[in-house]
């Protein structure tokens, strides 16, 4: 626990410990048992401070009593560190921020801000193994409260990512919070990488373009000290110009690559009108030059033109025979044909896969 009550104080105890003077008064108060639970529902109130060289402060009860704000210690007790470094980087800011803050019924928020103006912001460390009803929960719960509340997800930070291949805290912020942002940040406080999903789509030919150096969720690695608000959300310095400039070379790079799949394409229809005009000479036969490479694809796409006459076999440039297959319609090379052939159906067979149609 951070927050204790003495007398009129209220007092936080990674600020007691920074003073010697200021400690040894914190631990004579608790020695007199004059330190108090700040939960006005605690059974047990008295609390003792508590400081050695392994733990960071804190303070406890002296006798376990029903109180949530033990409650609260017991579930979220592995975020203690974080939420110390947290709070002490945001008072830095000068931001109002209370750490361990009841401002919910029974509920703990791990950060708060009582902003002069604005809606008061909550901050809340979620996991993978934060669930779905205890999310929807607290939004609500917030929400009727006239509060917001800013999901932070501990776990590795740098990790690339997809929105469809993670767990539901880390979608959940991806879809539902202000900005469309996951914030995550590393047990150890010092690692941060925010992440944004690029809401555009990028089509050729009605198919999505994939590439690696543009993935669709956009990542930015930062510092704890970096993070920030602005206009009510929290972002880190420089994620907002980054995500920008990401956003403007990935077009850049997709109207390039856009344009010259429409010049192959072109060069492929001009040589077709080639092809077609040597077909007037040498009939079916595909005739080019060199069979291979792209030359050779539009003699493919030459056969698929010429495939359904049944007067001419069609062969390629290399020989090869090509036939359709009258059961699933493909076009395939002789030797995969069980029959084929036949007056007024030269080039229609069936196929080996569907020998027994
Ligand atoms: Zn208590
Ligand atoms: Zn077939």
């Amino acid at each position: 626990m951070e927050n204790a009550l003495w007398k009129k104080h209220h007092l936080v105890a990674c600020e007691v410990a920074e003073d010697y003077e200021t400690e040894k008064k914190v631990r004579m108060a608790s020695y007199r048992g004059e330190l108090r639970c700040p939960d006005e529902e605690c059974l047990s109130p008295i609390l003792k401070y508590c400081h050695g060289e392994i733990r960071a402060p804190y303070f406890a009860h002296r006798d376990n009593g029903e109180c949530d704000y033990v409650l609260f210690e017991k579930n979220a007790g592995v975020f203690h560190g974080l939420r110390v470094l947290l709070y002490e980087h945001f008072k830095a800011c000068d931001y109002p921020v209370e750490m361990e803050t009841k401002v919910l019924p029974h509920h703990y928020s791990h950060l708060f801000f009582e902003w002069k103006d604005g809606v008061p912001t909550a901050i809340e460390i979620g996991t993978k193994s934060t669930n779905v009803d205890d999310v929807m929960k607290l939004q609500e719960a917030y929400s009727k409260a006239g509060m917001q509340v800013i999901w932070l997800v501990a776990d590795q930070p740098g990790k690339t990512i997809s929105e469809e291949h993670t767990y539901f805290m880390k979608r959940f912020c991806l879809n539902e919070s202000g900005k469309k942002d996951l914030i995550v940040i590393g047990y150890d406080g010092k690692h941060i990488t925010q992440y944004r999903e690029d809401p555009d789509s990028y089509l050729v030919d009605g198919q999505e373009m994939v590439s690696e150096n543009y993935p669709k969720l956009f990542s930015y690695e930062a510092y704890i000290n970096d993070l920030y608000f602005e206009d009510g959300t929290l972002t880190t310095r420089g994620f907002e110009e980054a995500y920008n400039a990401f956003l403007q070379e990935k077009q850049l790079a997709f109207a390039v690559y856009k344009e010259q799949v429409e010049e192959d394409k072109a060069y492929l229809l001009r040589q077709y009108e080639v092809l077609r005009r040597e077909r007037e000479i040498i009939d079916t036969r595909v005739y080019v030059e060199n069979p291979s490479g792209e030359e050779y694809e539009a003699g493919h796409q030459y056969i698929l033109m010429v495939i359904d006459q049944q007067e001419q076999p069609v062969l390629d440039a290399l020989g090869n025979r090509w036939v359709r297959c009258e059961f699933c319609g493909e076009v395939k090379k002789v030797a995969e044909f069980v029959s084929f052939g036949g007056r007024g159906r030269v080039n229609l067979g069936r196929c080996q896969c569907c020998k027994d149609k």
